[in-house]
């Protein structure tokens, strides 16, 4: 069984990719380090883009990449 090299809070990716739901259109985004967003409006349809159940930011619902409190294990949502 392989382990792999695991380093938490030092390799915090900061850049997502945000794919809306509606049109497919693909926005590359940097997150703030220690907060949510809540709402992200669609570049290519104007869509408001919000998180989905039991997520805490758009980032983890629609993004490559969840939010910077999310990978550090630290998001209250
Ligand atoms: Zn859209």
């Amino acid at each position: 069984m392989a382990v792999g090299t695991v380093t938490a809070a030092t390799s915090i990716e900061r850049i997502s990719v945000l794919t809306c739901p509606a049109c497919r259109h693909r926005s590359r985004e940097e997150m703030p380090d220690d907060m949510c967003l809540f709402f992200h409006e669609c570049a290519g349809c104007g869509a408001r883009l919000r998180p989905l159940p039991g997520d805490c930011c758009v980032f983890c619902s629609y993004g490559t990449v969840p939010c910077p409190p999310k990978q550090a294990g630290r998001c209250s949502a």
